[in-house]
């Protein structure tokens, strides 16, 4: 069952949220501020995430934002004031899923939080297989295949593939690579992405596509 982190951090609300989230079979864990919220959320893998706007210290959107530079995937609904419109706006455009306009009925919010999640399976079903030049890299059993021929990556290495071909077509820069690879917490050199990417094109033969984006990182040709 799905895992759905809450930030909120009117403690009744949060509570009734965790209850009737949970009576549906979903684990649940609760943050009361947006710093503790963030934190909550590197700490491990979520399916979702409820965030309520209007939040101490770090307001929801902020959270959105830092969640966003590393994470494009995780579904996020935020809770927002009834009337705040320029909230939703600014809470769309930085990438989150839908909302839902406080009061809410449970229902309605029950039914966004199982659409959402749908929406990311639907997705994750369809891209577990992926392509780039005549290699097929299935991220179900984290095989990378040309025929018959299979090539052995490192996890970090099939990782870094993945989200390439993910952004085919973009420029991502070192620090967006660690960040998603290595992880939040990773302080090492930037210098490993430019190591990890020399792997890449040489074990594929991918030189000709990973290209270097001077004075940015790396971009993967459409
Ligand atoms: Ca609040």
């Amino acid at each position: 069952m799905a895992n759905i982190l809450i930030i909120e951090d009117e403690k009744k609300i949060a509570r009734v949220l965790q209850l009737e989230l949970e009576h549906e079979g979903y684990e649940t864990d609760a943050a009361f501020t947006g710093t503790s919220g963030l934190e909550k959320f590197k700490e491990q893998n979520w399916d979702l995430v409820l965030l309520d706007v209007m939040l101490p210290e770090l307001s929801g959107l902020e959270v959105l934002r830092r969640i966003r530079s590393t994470d494009t995937s995780t579904p996020v609904i935020l809770l927002t004031a009834r009337n705040s419109i320029p909230d939703k706006v600014s809470g769309l455009d930085l990438g989150a899923n839908d909302y839902v306009t406080k009061p809410f009925e449970i229902e309605e919010l029950l039914a966004r939080v199982r659409s959402s999640l749908r929406t990311v399976q639907v997705k994750s079903e369809h891209s577990s297989v992926l392509t780039v030049k005549d290699w097929t890299v299935n991220e179900k059993t984290r095989e990378v295949l040309r025929g018959e021929e299979q090539v052995d990556l490192t996890p970090k290495e099939f990782d870094l593939l993945v989200y390439f071909i993910e952004n085919k077509g973009q420029a991502l820069n070192r620090e967006q690579i660690l960040n998603r690879v290595w992880g939040f917490d990773y302080y090492g050199d930037t210098n490993i992405v430019d190591v990890y990417v020399r792997h890449l094109r040489k074990k594929l033969e991918l030189s000709d596509v990973l290209l270097t984006v001077r004075g940015v990182g790396y971009r993967l040709k459409e």
